[in-house]
């Protein structure tokens, strides 16, 4: 057993089985023992890869997609650049020196991460040393003022909850220990859930049959919708997942760029869960905010001139390099890679009514 696990299974054996978000939040979040809190999970050599490690292009088309936001909100100054859950710092680094030539826009930025691991934090710092930057633990802190913010793959790594259909009806998922009390294993709750939890679409989900919710995430979907409705500019979510609320289970965990069994080696393995974007996009729309997409990942970034940047960046590179930078955005855009799973949502404030990339969705806009 990992020290996670003895961790776990002490809290288990005292209080009962623990909901599956309290479950990812220990493996994922715990202080000492927590997946993120103790290492770099990112890269080739880590257990995933996103795209701002895939190719410099990701982060300079997000770049640019900023200035274009804030130009259309009338360029307000000072103007926060937030990201939340930046890895690396690469997304970030490669965004500001894609626009290093618009005066205007880099002196009105005031750069502010909101991340909780240590460790990452430290590769921020390298990644960002040219730059005044803030941390924050969240969100909240982040001081007020118009803001762009930007969030990929941050919300698949936050805590769901799962219900499963039971023959008395949807249950809470929990963790539970085996009679042996050596593994763990899923269990429900005797709890029905609250029914605003569920919507309406479920009925005819077999027995067995699993929902999964991310309350936390629909927090910061409703923290997000609020400050963009009273403050302004624009946020953007990227990240896998889906664009209606469906049944179905989608936790997973990663090792070393593997699947493996959620339940085993906790705390050395990636936790993630499809994003809701339905739920997120009528969450923040419950605050008044303007809502675009989701869109597909590729559609977003081939609007973005993906292509172009891509081929011109090759044309100057040696041989090696081209071919990374078009496999790399081949695999950000291509349907049979990341293309279609991940999905780009944009909420704005006032002013922001054409945001680039959601262009495919000028005759079916959801506000
Ligand atoms: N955006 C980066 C990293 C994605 S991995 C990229 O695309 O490469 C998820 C990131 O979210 C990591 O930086 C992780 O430490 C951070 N994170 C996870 N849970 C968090 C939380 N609750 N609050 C803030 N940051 C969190």
């Amino acid at each position: 057993m990992t020290p996670l696990e003895h961790k776990l299974r002490d809290r288990i054996g005292r209080s009962g089985p623990i909901p599956v978000s309290e479950f990812m939040a220990m493996a994922l979040g715990d202080p000492v023992h927590g997946y993120y809190r103790k290492s770099d999970p990112l890269g080739a050599k880590g257990d995933f890869i996103t795209g701002p490690e895939i190719s410099q292009v990701f982060g300079e088309l997000i770049g640019l997609w900023c200035v274009h936001c804030w130009q259309q909100a009338g360029a307000p100054n000072p103007v926060k650049l937030v990201e939340l859950g930046p890895g690396r710092g690469t997304l970030m680094s490669d965004a500001l020196r894609a626009v290093t030539t618009v005066h205007a826009f880099t002196e009105a930025c005031d750069i502010h991460l909101v991340e909780t691991s240590p460790v990452l934090r430290r590769c921020q710092e390298l990644a960002l040393k040219d730059h005044r930057v803030t941390w924050h633990e969240v969100l909240e802190h982040v001081p007020a003022g118009p803001a762009l913010i930007i969030a990929n793959e941050f919300f698949d790594a936050l805590p769901i909850d799962q219900y499963q259909m039971t023959e008395a009806g949807w249950r809470l998922r929990c963790v539970g220990l085996n009679p042996a009390g050596d593994r763990f294993r899923f269990v429900t709750n005797h709890k029905a859930p609250d029914k605003t939890v569920l919507p309406p679409n479920l009925d005819g989900v077999p027995v067995g049959g699993l929902f999964e919710a991310c309350p936390a995430g629909l927090q910061i979907a409703g923290t997000l919708g609020a400050r963009m409705a009273d403050e302004g500019i624009a946020a953007l979510i990227i990240d896998y997942g889906h664009a209606r609320s469906e049944a179905g289970e989608t936790l997973q965990a990663v090792q070393n760029h593997t699947y493996c069994d959620v339940l085993t080696n906790v705390g050395e393995a990636d936790l993630t869960a499809h994003v809701d974007f339905a739920a997120l996009g009528s969450r923040a729309k419950q605050t008044g905010v303007r809502i675009y997409g989701p869109v597909p990942q590729g559609t977003f970034l081939t609007e973005l001139g993906i292509e172009a940047r891509t081929n011109q960046l090759a044309a100057r590179a040696n041989k090696r390099t081209a071919t990374l930078l078009k496999t790399g955005a081949h695999r950000l855009i291509g349907a049979d890679s990341m293309g279609m799973l991940f999905k780009v949502m944009a909420l704005t404030g006032d002013g922001v009514s054409n945001p680039a990339g959601f262009e495919s969705l000028l005759h079916q806009r959801t506000e």
